[in-house]
């Protein structure tokens, strides 16, 4: 049996903030705003996963409103939602993302988030995949005031009697 995820998230820029894409720190004037460490990348595979499986979305696994994900490594709460897909029977087949982002290029980091996702998810990093588009100066990606991310995945598992 096979399903497909569908996440989507959208961060503020804002200067004095880390870029955090994917667990890996991306050299920037600006980064993401948000309650955890705003890792966009992350959230919407989080959220690809779990719709995917059908069991949930970020905002109820970890609500902005609990004190505990205030500055939260992104990483953990994805390891934290694909512990609790997996424990229902499922793995990942691949995981593919557009981020759209004005600046700074993406292209040379690339390799190292795939690796950085993969590994929190234990899978190969060629299961991984993410490539960027700018806004073309246009909306607020295009002006540098936003990041978004859309996440697909396609999770399997045997089928159940
Ligand atoms: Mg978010």
């Amino acid at each position: 049996m096979i399903r497909t995820g569908l996440g989507y998230d959208l961060h503020r820029l804002t200067a004095g903030r880390p870029l955090v894409l994917g667990g890996v720190v991306i050299p920037f004037e600006k980064g993401e705003d948000g309650h955890s460490d705003g890792d966009v990348l992350l959230h919407a595979i989080t959220d690809a996963l779990l719709g995917a499986a059908g069991i949930g979305d970020i905002g109820e696994f970890f609500p902005p409103s609990d004190s505990r994900w205030k500055g939260a490594d992104s990483r953990m709460l994805l390891a934290e939602a694909w512990s609790r897909v997996k424990a229902e029977g499922w793995q990942i087949e691949n995981i593919d993302c557009i981020i759209a982002l004005q600046q700074p290029k993406f292209l040379p980091w690339r390799q190292a988030v795939r690796e950085s996702i993969a590994a929190v998810l234990d899978i190969d990093a060629s299961a991984v995949f993410a490539k960027a588009k700018t806004g073309e100066g246009l909306g607020p990606v295009g002006t540098g005031e936003a990041v978004e991310v859309w996440a697909s995945c396609l999770i399997s598992r045997e089928a159940r009697e």
